[in-house]
């Protein structure tokens, strides 16, 4: 690239930051998306993530890493399930904003809200499945939320993040007993406590092409509201919508015992790439995962009070 005179660079730099301040899409905000992607890609590059698969445990690891750089802490919960293939170890990585470190009562204190998706990838015999957007994309979009609610500890600190295995059932179709095994172990630890948190947002297939959200129609009202009015606000609302039918995923263990749980889903069934190989990189834009990142960190700006 020619160099410029030093002038003629400075007087570049302050017209790109003063358009920065007038577009919604300059590169300055779309950084955010493109940090998404970048976590994203690193997590489909460790393989297929079915639970108790070496690449799951990676991931979980590359997730540690990354939230510690911003302060964030992370407890790995162990539990056992029976599935349709046996008994399987499944592990949900909770995370908490100490920028000192873990202390005893870390995991005791309330919390205000919960920001979860899940980090498994379906389990299939027949075909190599990434699982991009379902939901590897949720993830990284929730890392890079992390990074920038470390910014406002007071208000981090209101927050728990969850990283559900086992939302995919290991047979090839959910049933009651068969799927969501993060989720309702998760939610069983809530409900025996007193204070629970007063909201959960939640994050899955969320990064594709031509974003299309459509959240289900048993969507905590107020929840759902504030969504498609922070959406409006940022010019986004295009891409969000209510569905006729109610969606079954990892919020429905949480809305089971009263945290009003919002599920941020895809609109997978009108898709091509919905749990199959397709569903890799090349389905995923750092567009929009920039819009469903500034669209959640718009809720959980009026959602977390600050202190
Ligand atoms: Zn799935």
């Amino acid at each position: 690239m020619p160099r410029l005179p030093l002038a003629a660079a400075l007087l570049c730099g302050v017209l790109i930051t003063l358009s920065c301040g007038l577009l919604s899409h300059c590169g300055k905000q779309s950084s955010r998306g493109q940090a998404a992607y970048v976590h994203t890609e690193a997590i489909l590059a460790f393989g297929p993530r079915p639970p108790a698969s070496e690449a799951l445990g990676k991931a979980r690891a590359y997730l540690t890493t990354t939230l510690a750089q911003n302060g964030w802490v992370t407890q790995e919960r162990e539990f056992t399930a029976f599935t349709p293939k046996g008994q399987i170890t499944f592990v949900n990585l909770v995370a908490r904003h100490s920028p000192h470190g873990d202390s005893s009562d870390l995991w005791n204190k309330p919390v205000t809200g919960i920001l979860c998706a899940h980090l498994d990838s379906k389990l299939f015999d027949d075909q190599i499945f990434l699982g991009a957007d379902d939901a590897a994309s949720a993830a990284a979009a929730i890392l890079e939320l992390a990074a920038g609610l470390s910014k406002s500890p007071a208000r981090a600190q209101q927050l728990e993040l969850v990283f559900f295995d086992g939302e995919e059932s290991i047979g090839p179709q959910f049933t009651d007993r068969d799927g969501l095994y993060g989720s309702r172990r998760y939610a069983s630890d809530w409900r025996r406590q007193d204070l629970k948190p007063k909201f959960g947002l939640l994050l899955d297939m969320i990064g594709h092409k031509n974003l299309s959200i459509k959240i289900p129609s048993d969507s905590p009202e107020d929840l759902a509201d504030l969504l498609f009015r922070v959406a409006r606000a940022e010019g986004e609302e295009n891409h969000f919508r209510k569905g006729p039918t109610p969606i079954l995923d990892d919020h429905v263990p949480l809305n089971a015992i009263s945290i009003p749980t919002l599920n941020i889903v895809g609109d997978f069934a009108a898709t091509n790439w919905w749990h199959n190989s397709r569903d890799n990189l090349d389905n995923i834009s750092p567009d929009s995962l920039d819009t469903t990142i500034r669209v959640v960190h718009a809720m959980l700006d009026n959602l977390l009070p600050t202190p």
